[in-house]
């Protein structure tokens, strides 16, 4: 009798409780139209609803009674923390006895004025995981904790999706079967499916279902004797359909008992959380919508959570400094075109693990697409703090990772995007982090950057040039490209002896680009080899003009990129240029630079073999800033070294004794090199070049770059000035 009583007191006030909390609930669910604002809501609402719901269930200081909560709830962690803060009860018995200390979330929470409060996704400080953590605080001061660990939030959300749902609660040992039943008796949804889109035909339910009754009813059908309940569910004050579940008779004497023992609240609750998610669900996946929030692989919230989240960022005014990384790894797409997709997969997993071990609790990562990563920090010092940040996650893949036995090395790129007030959108957001990777992708050393306006500005200057290039190329534009000729002096014998042929661009808009500038975008875009043949066909016109106007001896240098020279076609492509003018070859000369050299030295070597064969020369450029090994130098197949402007400019700068210029000068002499000395701009450099013997000097002291005609009439006056001498 007791019982009985007691249990009836209990289920009348908190089915009042719990139909309120059914009202408020699915009424958020209905305003609601974004599923992605939905999802987040329901995993918050579910975690308060779990923490109103312990509020009500006397027997809480039971570590068992919560293990019964945390299962029904799924809810993978409850505490109860005293007023003083100590956990008191717990779902897991080794956190017993633990104290909030001063800075820690929690006690925020119970020194604050908030009844609850549900937190972002954070490690927690004890077992080091992510959880998502929601707090309620009870009148005397003491606090329940209630943690879904964030590997678990996906299954949560898998569980939205409706014959899921319909299933769990069917599993229920309590329960047989569940059906959502709408306003016009029809059901729409059930675990059993030969059910759904029938109506109900029942007068006697009909009108329970009418009244919004809650009753336990014992009914009588052909497969059973049966116990039923309907709860009517509410949206915005108005009732969208009822839950109905059935049981069989012999198992209500144990449902009693659980609802005796754990609380009818949580029962009841339950019923109306599953219910309003029911109709919800029922209604998105009608309009197939399919519930996208996470990604699949990785299990990291994915672009869509990343673009509503930052919505929601850039939509309120923070006191906190607010940043993006966006993490590029590069070339990631080699390891799926070498060793397939799923290995491919294998290793993004690798990565979010271990950046996600590394993540501090005011960050959040978001898989931004294929191997993009994004991480939201929503709290920094300033941009020297963003930095040090950067530099700690390009530490950790210093280390390659490790897939079965096999090592794989990964580059990482770092674009740093402060939330500025110019971020009007997400959309703007992530096209400066983009922007900002794109600008990496022109400066390849670049590891990671800081994005600034001037960024944009560039890449509109890169595009243009871009497309300037293409019309050079194409042949549609002529006059903007062109070479200008700088001439060599011999010092013995005082002669031009020949010229190096430098590219010039001019751009509508841009005026003249930097032949640095203009190369490398070339060499990023693949248009070199085609620049490269336009170079050469003007270099091998310089030439024939020279001879028609006798000088057969002067030689033409054309500067050969690192890309030309590697590309496979290379020999046959400046055999099939040099058809056309035979005559050049014996006086055209290619200069290359020592970086090339670093990796590809055989291959590189076996190249020039063949460009010597042709009878061309090849001189090593900006020599001593690059590779330099003298004993490898010996068997370059080259001509000449270009020492670079670098040593030229210690003449002046440093005393005589002091210089190694000489000694790079013999040592070239004795390989058998000959040595042109680059950017030299005074007489007192020629005279000590003259005085160790360098061959030829090459600078604005003998004359800057000149435009062919120029070129040409400077040739006829130096050399015939030389005669007259
Ligand atoms: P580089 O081959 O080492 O060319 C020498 C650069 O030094 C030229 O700059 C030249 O104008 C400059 N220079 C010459 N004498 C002096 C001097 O006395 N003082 C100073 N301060 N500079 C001097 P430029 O024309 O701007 O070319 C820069 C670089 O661009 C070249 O370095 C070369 O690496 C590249 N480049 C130029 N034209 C071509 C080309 O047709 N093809 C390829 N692949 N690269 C080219
Ligand atoms: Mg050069
Ligand atoms: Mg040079």
């Amino acid at each position: 009798m007791t019982v009985s009583v007691r249990v009836e007191e209990e289920y009348q006030e908190l089915k009042n409780t719990t139909l309120e909390i059914a009202k408020s609930y699915s009424s958020s669910l209905y305003q609601a139209n974004q599923s992605s604002e939905i999802i987040t809501e329901l995993l918050d609402e579910k975690i308060r609803l779990a923490s109103q719901a312990i509020m009500l269930i006397e027997d809480k200081e039971d570590n068992q009674a919560l293990q019964s909560i945390s299962e029904t709830f799924q809810i993978d962690q409850i505490n109860l923390f005293s007023p003083a803060g100590e956990i008191l009860y717990s779902t897991n018995e080794e956190q017993l006895g633990w104290k909030v200390y001063d800075d820690h979330p929690v006690n925020a929470f119970m020194t604050s004025g908030k009844t609850i409060l549900i937190e972002e996704v954070r490690r927690d400080t004890e077992d080091g995981r992510l959880y998502k953590f929601g707090y309620a605080k009870n009148p005397d001061g003491s606090v329940v904790q209630l943690g879904i660990l964030a590997e678990n939030i996906q299954a949560i959300l898998a569980d939205f999706e409706l014959s899921n749902l319909v299933n769990k609660i069917a599993d229920r040992d309590d329960v047989q079967d569940v059906f959502f039943i709408n306003n016009s008796y029809e059901i729409v949804s059930s675990n059993l499916n030969e059910m759904i889109g029938r109506n109900v035909e029942e007068s006697e339910l009909r009108t329970e279902l009418a009244e919004n009754r809650i009753e336990i009813n014992r009914v009588q059908l052909s497969s059973g004797n049966y116990y039923r309940i309907a709860v009517p569910i509410f949206s915005e004050n108005e009732k969208i359909g009822s839950l109905l579940l059935r049981w069989p008779t012999d198992k209500i004497v144990r449902a009693v008992t659980q609802i005796v023992l754990f609380g009818v609240g949580i029962f009841f609750i339950a019923i109306l959380i599953t219910g309003g998610i029911l109709f919800y669900a029922y209604r998105k996946s009608k309009a197939n919508i399919k519930i996208a929030y996470y990604d699949e692989l990785t299990g990291l919230p994915n672009s869509k959570y990343l673009m509503d989240h930052l919505e929601d960022i850039l939509g309120r005014t923070h006191k906190r400094k607010k940043a993006i990384f966006l993490l590029n790894f590069v070339r990631f797409d080699n390891f799926n075109m070498t060793y397939g997709y799923s290995y491919g997969n294998q290793i993004l997993k690798k990565i979010v693990a271990r950046i996600e071990r590394n993540l501090e609790a005011d960050e959040k990562i978001f898989r931004f697409d294929g191997d993009r990563f994004v991480i939201v920090f929503n709290d920094y010092q300033d941009q020297a703090a963003l930095d040090a940040r950067a530099d700690q996650l390009l530490k950790l893949f210093e280390e390659p990772v490790l897939i079965g036995l096999e090592k794989q090395y990964l580059e990482l790129q770092v674009a740093i995007v402060e939330l500025a007030r110019s971020h009007v959108s997400t959309d703007k957001l992530l096209q400066d982090a983009t922007l900002a990777i794109s600008h990496m992708k022109h400066h390849p050393t670049l590891k990671k950057i800081i994005f600034n306006d001037m960024m944009a500005d560039n890449l509109k200057r890169q595009d243009q040039i871009v497309k300037a290039l293409r019309k050079v190329i194409s042949g549609k534009e002529t006059a903007g490209f062109y070479l200008m000729f700088q001439p060599k002096l011999d010092l013995a014998t005082n002669t031009i002896v020949g010229f190096e042929a430098l590219a010039r661009l001019k751009v509508a808009g841009l005026g003249n680009v930097p032949p640095d500038e203009f190369i490398a975008i070339a060499e990023n875009e693949l248009l070199i080899f085609d620049l490269g043949m336009t170079i050469l066909q003007q270099a091998c016109q310089f030439i024939q003009k020279l001879q028609q106007i006798g000088y057969a001896n002067i030689s033409v240098a054309v500067n050969i990129s690192g890309h030309q020279l590697l590309r496979e076609d290379f020999i046959t492509k400046i055999k099939d240029c040099m058809c056309g003018h035979q005559d050049c070859k014996t006086l055209l000369e290619f200069e290359i630079t020592e970086s090339v050299l670093f990796d590809h030295y055989e291959q590189v070597n076996d190249i020039l073999g063949e460009v010597k064969k042709m009878g061309i020369k090849t001189s090593l450029d900006d020599f001593g800033t690059g590779f330099s090994s003298y004993s490898r130098l010996e068997e370059l197949q080259i001509e000449n070294v270009k020492i670079d402007k670098l040593f030229i400019d210690k003449i002046i700068e440093v005393d005589e004794k002091h210089l190694i210029l000489s000694d790079i000068i013999s040592m070239s002499h004795k390989m058998g090199l000959q040595v042109i000395a680059e950017g030299v701009e005074s007489e007192e450099q020629v005279v000590y070049l003259r005085k160790h013997h360098c061959d030829m000097i090459q600078g604005y002291h003998l004359s800057r770059p000149l435009f062919d005609d120029q070129a040409l009439d400077f040739l006829r006056g130096f050399n015939k000035d030389k005669e007259t001498n």
